[in-house]
């Protein structure tokens, strides 16, 4: 098959591609983009492999840089762009489920395409747009099944890490598991313990965050991978809950984690202890812990000027349209409008501050400062106090 009109994410790339192949070597675009291309997905970024190996490829281009180059990686820096060109390479003696413990570089496509993880994932496209689809990874397209490419279990075997790729493929692309692939995945999740957490975490932050993300799940608990996930062991109906919430897609990576949690019916209190284990950076574990005492909250009441001071419009917006996965009414725009005319925005925005009240009042500071200060930022936000110096400092001498 060849493709009548390339998109020029891979025509620009073109002269890249020609210069390895006047050079005598064969150039592939691979993996994720060709997929997407087939699917009429957006593309994001082109992927090369070469028959060159990586100090060939350094040799025929002017300005590289080494960015993986013990696994072939080299990036080549043409006009304003940047390419990943990678050599074509097999893996070998994989021992602990993760890793190869050797990349080999060789000069076949097929034997690349071979060590790939699944069918539609395996699939090349030369530079004038013919593809290369040695594993009916076309048919698979068609059919929208994730496939493993050979023998499925001994696949996993050798990298545990693409049993959760299947399950966010499935997600991603709104695709089936084929039987043998998903039996093997149930047969071999126990593996999914020899991953590094911050691998898996990649790999179920894009399932949650998926068009399909019901489609992903049901195969993340069926297939028992869950099992394997820090926290989740025990915790298959609740899972199962989520699952079936509204299919609207989740918006960001917070607000999936705090879904995820509130299902999971963790307190908050227990979430950063929680979100440790997955290793979360600290900004994104304070964010999610904010967003699920809200949502508990919201569930609840109504918002309150104080509520909408304290998680800020983006937060807000989110959590009250979070409001679908638990079947309450909601009304993103008239929360966001609330949230606008809120008399303060933040701390700074009190006409009166810790100095102010020091000097006013002759009193040297201490606790009673910050008790006094929240005070008043809570009486004027409830529109008890005007945001006024003098009568913020009248109110705090009395
Ligand atoms: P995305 O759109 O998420 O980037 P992708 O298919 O491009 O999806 P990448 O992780 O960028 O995924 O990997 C690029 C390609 O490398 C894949 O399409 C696949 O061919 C191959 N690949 C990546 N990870 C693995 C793995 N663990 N095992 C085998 N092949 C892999
Ligand atoms: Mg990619």
């Amino acid at each position: 098959m060849k493709i009548k009109n390339v998109p020029k994410e891979f025509t620009e790339a073109k002269p890249v591609m020609e210069q390895l192949e006047t050079a005598g070597f064969e150039a592939y675009f691979v993996g994720g983009s060709v997929r997407d291309l087939l699917l009429n997905k957006a593309i994001h970024d082109v992927d090369i492999a070469t028959s060159a190996y990586p100090e060939e490829v350094k040799a025929i281009f002017p300005r590289t840089v080494d960015v993986g180059i013990e696994h072939g990686t080299v990036l080549v820096l043409h006009e304003e762009d940047q390419y990943e060109i990678t050599t074509f390479r097999t893996e070998s003696t994989y021992q602990d489920y993760r890793r190869p413990d050797e990349v080999t570089f060789v000069r076949s496509l097929e034997e690349d395409l071979k060590r790939r993880d699944f069918t539609i994932n395996a699939l090349a496209m030369s530079q004038d747009g013919v593809i290369v689809d040695l594993f009916s990874g076309m048919d698979d397209l068609d059919r929208k099944l994730i496939r493993a490419v050979g023998e499925a279990s001994e696949r996993f075997n050798e990298d545990a890490l693409r049993m959760m790729r299947a399950v966010r493929f499935a997600s991603q692309l709104g695709f089936s598991i084929e039987d043998e692939t998903l039996n093997a995945i149930h047969l071999n999740k126990a593996l999914l313990s020899k991953i590094s957490i911050e691998r898996v975490q990649i790999e179920w932050i894009k399932l949650l965050l998926g068009h399909d993300r019901k489609l992903g799940l049901v195969s993340f608990i069926d297939t028992g991978c869950y099992e394997y996930c820090p926290g989740f062991a025990d915790k298959k109906e609740k899972l199962q809950a989520l699952c079936d919430t509204s299919s609207t897609p989740f918006v960001d990576e917070a607000q999936a984690w705090a879904l995820t949690l509130c299902f999971l019916e963790i307190n908050p209190n227990d979430a950063k202890r929680f979100l440790k284990k997955w290793k979360l950076s600290n900004n994104l574990m304070k964010r999610i812990t904010l967003i699920l005492s809200a949502l508990n909250w919201r569930q609840e009441n109504e918002w309150t000027n104080e509520w909408l001071f304290n998680v800020g419009k983006e937060n807000a917006s989110l959590i009250e349209q979070s409001m679908v996965y638990f079947d309450r009414p909601f009304d993103v725009l008239e929360t966001e409008k609330r949230y606008d005319q809120l008399v303060i925005k933040t701390k700074q925005d009190l006409a009166v501050d810790g100095q102010l009240l020091i000097q006013a009042t002759g009193k040297s500071a201490g606790p009673w400062l910050g008790e006094m200060l929240n005070n008043l930022q809570l009486k004027v936000l409830d529109g008890e106090l005007s945001n006024d110096q003098a009568e913020l400092l009248s109110y705090a001498k009395k």
